[in-house]
């Protein structure tokens, strides 16, 4: 199994502002996948101490470093600079980082989200990325991500609110991962829930995820209507391929039995 270590960053995590609720989501989607997350530290935004952690981190085996926070725009948005100095690649003026923040301003002027699609200091500093990084649009915000390939091991660096985080993992982090952390044997399985309401069939999947470890329920919202069915995304992973089919099954037949059994199900 592959190592893969998670670092938190935001002192509004150590002083009890926030729950760190990206790194526990992370570890349950990268066992899901396959990965060994072995370690997972909070830091605050302190350069040394982001360049030490992932240092140490590289040092005791660790393929993958995912950390969360510390993109944005603001003076304590550390994250890139500690990248940068444990790596050795300085941070420099990405032309493709800053085309897509340009992008994102104007688009959250046009929507009157911000008062101006001007490039200040402040937003261009989201764009200054360690060299040789490939950036990762980020559809809900406006601070790119960040993927680097070093000798040691790779790093993405993902914002903190969880809801930019658990869009780029998805749409961007995953597909990588799933090549890096292959050898397992992965399985997913997409099932037609006859449900229309999300809020709803999340119940059923969080109780299906406690009652059958390994594996990770991903419903996909499509819009609200009498017609909808919603799917859901069962996969697991193991090293024994009967194991994985033993439990992405035994997941599809709880969860149709609890939708079957509720008495707001709609459809199917
Ligand atoms: P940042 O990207 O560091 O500026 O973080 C933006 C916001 O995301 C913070 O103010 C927190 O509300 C939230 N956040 C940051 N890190 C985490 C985390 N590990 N878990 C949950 N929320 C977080
Ligand atoms: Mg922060």
């Amino acid at each position: 199994m592959k190592r893969v270590d998670l670092i938190a960053i935001g002192r509004e995590i150590l002083r009890g502002q926030t729950l760190d609720t990206n790194s526990h989501w992370l570890t349950k989607r990268i066992t899901a996948m396959g990965g060994e997350v072995e370690r997972m530290v909070v830091l605050d935004d302190d350069v040394q101490a982001i360049a030490r952690e992932i240092g140490v981190s590289f040092r005791d085996g660790a393929k993958v470093i995912i950390t969360t926070g510390g993109l944005g725009p603001t003076f304590d948005d550390k994250t890139l600079a500690g990248i940068a100095e444990a790596t050795g690649c300085p941070l420099s003026l990405h032309p493709g980082a800053l085309e897509f923040v340009t992008r994102r301003y104007r688009e959250f002027f046009e929507q009157g989200f911000v008062e101006s699609p001007e490039i200040t200091p402040a937003r261009e500093k989201m764009a200054h990325l360690p060299q040789g990084v490939e950036p990762m649009d980020n559809p809900v915000g406006a601070a790119p991500a960040v993927f680097l390939k070093t000798p040691r091991g790779v790093i993405f660096a993902l914002p903190g609110v969880p809801k930019e985080m658990k869009a780029i993992f998805e749409a961007e982090a995953f597909p990588h991962l799933k090549d890096i952390l292959g050898a397992e044997v992965y399985l997913e399985e997409v099932v037609k829930t006859g449900m229309g309401d999300e809020s709803v069939l999340g119940e059923l999947i969080e109780r299906v995820m406690k009652r059958v470890p390994g594996v990770y329920l991903k419903s996909k919202p499509t819009h609200f209507g009498k017609d909808v069915e919603l799917e859901v995304i069962i996969t697991a992973a193991s090293s024994s391929e009967e194991e994985v089919h033993r439990r992405v099954k035994e997941a599809e037949g709880l969860l149709l039995d609890l939708v079957k059994a509720h008495p707001t199900r709609t459809g199917g």
